[in-house]
């Protein structure tokens, strides 16, 4: 049977889609900054974890345009995403490639939520929500940051560190 789902539904979806992964993200960057070698990548988790919360607190202004109630809806791709960073926080664990491993996870994290926020950002203006847009745009913005930070720190140490077969001293 044909369904009348539409934009609005798909928009709908896709913000329960990210407000879960958000929160699976929030709990995943402590441990993430616990496991990490380098201060420089723990800073870096924990600052993000600190801007994730913030994100958490617009998706939930976005709901409240929308009229709707805030609830997240299982997001399977962020779960295997973070899977997979928690298999490098145990396979590399006390290897010199931990932290590249680590800040490869994160990358994958922030692409997936630079597509979201994008798709969304797209339909918001589609569908004339023109308050969500800003409060969208505002954590994208976050999001590339995010990922640019996370790519200078791969570069400036943590990919080089992880060539070596021993930790420096
Ligand atoms: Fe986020
Ligand atoms: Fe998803
Ligand atoms: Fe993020």
């Amino acid at each position: 049977m044909a369904t009348e789902k539409t934009l609005n539904d798909l928009f709908l979806d896709t913000l329960k889609d990210i407000y879960f992964a958000e929160k699976q993200i929030l709990k995943a960057l402590p441990k993430m900054a616990r496991a990490a070698q380098s201060e420089e990548s723990k800073a870096g988790f924990l600052q993000h974890r600190d801007e994730t919360e913030g994100q958490i607190e617009r998706l939930e202004q976005v709901f409240e345009i929308l009229g709707k109630a805030v609830r997240g809806k299982t997001c399977e791709a962020i779960g295997g995403i973070l899977a997979e960073g928690e298999e490098i926080m145990e396979e590399y664990k006390g290897s010199t490639a931990l932290d590249a491993g680590l800040i490869s996870s994160a990358q994958a994290v922030e692409h997936y939520e630079i597509a979201r926020y994008g798709i969304l950002i797209a339909w918001a203006n589609q569908l004339g929500l023109a308050d969500a847009v800003p409060l969208l745009q505002a954590t994208l913005a976050e999001e590339v940051a995010t990922d640019k930070k996370l790519t200078q720190l791969a570069h400036a140490s943590a990919n080089p560190k992880g060539k070596a077969k021993t930790q420096a001293a």
